[in-house]
């Protein structure tokens, strides 16, 4: 009896100091003594460049750095200029796709835009006619024209309401359009305007190629801030509720397969190596933001403008790595 009780003990501590080791067992002090580490660490980087191709991103301050998690709970832990807005631009895509998947479900994403790697650049043209037609994935440029047309509207207005509305969900605020940066992109996206058509003669387009390209433009115009970002990630690693507003965005079905494309195609031709060092699923937009999840845990987010060749932010990729293997946090690891 003795025995018995002895062991059941034993058991229990067993299991008790494993589970101090997970995610949601991490004090307050320890997360923000890991993003105070990471912000002092890399603040005085200079490596990468803003984004010149669009010109209002070429004159963004490149100095703006800001961290942000929030966890499973809506707690925010946050640290350098996480109120600076910049433009979310390819981080859009995650959350239109999200869209299109409980409009029409996963079957449809998978096959209708797919859910594979390129191997190429963002916005190559070349790799949509190396698969056949296809653009592979929603978060190279070609596959988020696609989920953008492929949102149910009556026209282009109902199609951005649906996408700004869907966006603002995530974060729990009204977010607003930076007319700058939409007005210098709208006028300078011949390259995206020719893979929406091209798509379209592939028949893969769910709207007029040129008025999806626009809305795509819009939607990637729309201002965040790290700490914005930070809660739209948390709500996909919250199971599709938002932490803080506590309003459910997504079916909780959907969430897995977005952090599976986000994992395959996230950092685009960079993702495997990503993979590599964080095991977290991300997405990165040349605004300069960088989200990343730990499933089930915490969103974390990360702004600074300067880029790397790849087109993802230099400072908030050294920046998440380091939090989350200061913190224990791959997702591979637990
Ligand atoms: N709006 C940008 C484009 O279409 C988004 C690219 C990105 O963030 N990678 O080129």
């Amino acid at each position: 009896m003795l025995n018995k009780s002895f062991k059941l003990l034993i058991g229990l501590l067993i299991v008790f100091s494993f589970s101090s080791l997970l995610a949601a067992d991490l004090t307050k002090e320890q997360i923000n003594q890991v993003l105070q580490e990471a912000y002092t660490k890399y603040k005085g980087d200079v490596g990468g460049k803003n984004a010149d191709y669009i010109k209002a991103l070429d004159i963004v301050d490149p100095d703006i750095f800001g961290i942000t998690m929030v966890d499973k709970n809506g707690n925010v832990y946050e640290i350098g200029n996480t109120k600076q807005l910049v433009s979310i631009q390819s981080i859009s895509k995650v959350f239109t796709a999200a869209l299109v998947m409980s409009e029409k479900g996963s079957k449809f994403v998978q096959e209708k835009i797919g859910v594979n790697a390129t191997g190429a650049a963002f916005n190559s043209i070349i790799a949509i006619e190396q698969h056949g037609g296809s653009a592979s994935n929603p978060f190279v440029n070609a596959g988020a024209i696609q989920s953008t047309s492929w949102v149910s509207a009556k026209d282009s207005q109902e199609r951005w309401r649906k996408i700004s509305a869907n966006m603002s969900a995530y974060a729990g605020r009204n977010l607003k359009l930076n007319k700058d940066v939409y007005d210098s992109e709208v006028n300078d996206n011949k390259r995206n305007q020719a893979i929406s058509k091209l798509l379209d003669a592939y028949g893969r387009m769910g709207s007029d190629p040129l008025e999806a390209t626009t809305v795509y433009t819009k939607q990637c115009s729309m201002n965040v801030s790290s700490h914005d970002l930070a809660v739209m990630a948390s709500t996909i690693a919250n199971h599709g509720v938002n932490p803080v507003t506590k309003s459910r965005v997504i079916a909780a079905k959907y969430t897995p397969k977005i952090m599976a494309i986000m994992a395959t195609a996230g950092l685009y031709d960079n993702a495997g190596d990503w993979l590599y060092d964080t095991g977290a699923p991300a997405k990165s937009g040349v605004g300069g933001g960088i989200i990343a999840i730990v499933p089930g845990e915490f969103g974390i987010a990360v702004v600074s403008p300067p880029l790397d060749t790849y087109g993802n932010s230099v400072r908030a990729q050294l920046a998440i790595k380091y939090i989350i293997n200061k913190l224990h946090l791959n997702p591979y690891a637990q």
